[in-house]
């Protein structure tokens, strides 16, 4: 490193956004880095072990490298840029959100909601198991864990443009790097003292933005996690709103998330209304693209349904619905998301009563169903919805 930023005592925040973060670097660039530096060969992996498993948020706190390391380290210009939880929302049920700042300004939304929302029930993973154990345990028995599932953003708005969603009203501003995506975890895990290993952590890419527009960063971020922080795959599921090509690459990865495929409609024509990207890639070639998926033992792909009233949420509906996914030949579960209603959106929630005939009539006709539980609705917990309302 030649030039490097130099310190300002009036503006140390734009300091800061000038710093490079070593976080979300994986070893191979820390080790080309550390070699400018002609320090031991061991030290890359010190510093990536004290930035991913011990979750350090500064270079003092890496005791473990010489004082002097660090603060040639420092003086190169270089930082952990670990994103900073900028506003905490706590709501009466426990679920918290942050608007999260990224080294630009820029802000996303993460979610951290005790005891899950029931998304994983019924797809065969761990998260499913430790979900029934939790609702069958007695008020008296206290599991000698700690369940959580935090809600990360891949993107600064989203280009998609789905109608009912407040993401789509902000357009897509940029996307998140790797260290960002993976940040917003490690940060909400600091905030929580959360300890890998003990603590039950599951994570779902749901939160604002497309991943699969971000498909590098948004992979890179998964490998930080598992291999770094240690949080295994198998505990993260990636909603989608089908985007083809990356289905497609995403069924050739060795080391993936479960999938979750917002299909939101039975068929086209009411997908098209809601999703504008429909008459993109149809709702056939999505399946077979997720045909290709080499599920694990017991693995179901979720298939997230929004439901709309009066829009998507008919018997009929279900009926059609049940057809689509009991003919496609996946291993499939459907979540049932009652629709979070958003200023400006021209929809309408459905009534409890369809809510719940929509679900008896999928699961009549043999398609698992369930209702994802709302979490944090005091606290605009819908996707965009808090972003969009400060702003
Ligand atoms: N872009 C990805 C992931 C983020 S959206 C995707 O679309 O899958 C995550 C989920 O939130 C999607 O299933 C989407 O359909 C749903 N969603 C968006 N806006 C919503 C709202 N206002 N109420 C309820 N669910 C919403
Ligand atoms: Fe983007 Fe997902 Fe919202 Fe659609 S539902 S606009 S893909 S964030």
């Amino acid at each position: 490193m030649t030039s490097f930023p130099q310190f300002d005592q009036n503006s140390p925040a734009i300091v800061e956004n000038t710093m490079m973060p070593l976080f979300g670097v994986e070893l191979q660039q820390l080790e080309e880095i550390i070699k400018s530096f002609t320090l031991e060969s061991y030290r890359p992996r010190q510093i990536w072990h004290a930035l991913y498993k011990k979750r350090v948020s500064t270079l003092e706190e890496i005791t473990s490298l010489p004082l002097s390391v660090r603060n040639r380290l420092t003086a190169a210009g270089y930082s952990i840029g670990l994103p900073k939880i900028a506003q905490t929302f706590k709501s009466s049920d426990g679920t918290e959100r942050y608007l999260i700042a990224c080294g630009d300004g820029e802000t996303v939304e993460t979610v951290w909601m005790p005891n899950g929302d029931d998304g994983e029930m019924g797809d065969g993973s761990d998260a499913d198991s430790e979900e029934a154990a939790a609702q069958s345990a007695t008020l008296s028995e206290t599991l000698p864990y700690r369940r959580a599932t935090i809600c990360v953003s891949s993107q600064v708005g989203c280009a998609v443009n789905c109608h009912f969603c407040l993401t789509a009203k902000l357009g897509v501003r940029r996307n998140l790097t790797a260290g960002e995506i993976a940040g917003q975890v490690v940060a909400v895990l600091n905030r929580h003292q959360a300890r890998i290993g003990r603590d039950r952590i599951n994570l779902v890419f749901m939160g604002m933005g497309e991943p699969f527009l971000n498909y590098d960063n948004f992979m890179a971020a998964v490998h930080l996690l598992v291999e770094g922080v240690g949080i295994p795959e198998s505990r993260m599921t990636v909603s989608t709103s089908g985007i083809l090509p990356g289905i497609e690459r995403f069924a050739m990865e060795k080391l993936r998330p479960k999938l979750a495929l917002s299909l939101n409609a039975p068929n086209d024509t009411i997908r098209e209304a809601m999703m504008p990207i429909t008459r993109k890639w149809k709702i056939a070639d999505l399946l077979a693209a997720m045909r290709a998926i080499p599920l694990r033992p017991r693995e179901r792909v979720t298939f997230e349904y929004v439901l709309l009233g009066g829009v998507n949420d008919r018997r009929e509906d279900a009926r059609e619905l049940a057809t689509l996914l009991r003919g496609s030949d996946l291993q499939a579960k459907v979540n049932l998301i009652v629709w979070n209603p958003g200023p400006e959106i021209p929809y309408r929630m459905p009534t409890p009563e369809d809510v719940a005939a929509f679900q008896k009539q999928l699961i009549a006709s043999g398609v698992p169903a369930f209702l994802r539980r709302p979490r944090g609705r005091d606290i605009y917990a819908a996707c965009g919805q808090l972003k969009r309302t400060l702003e």
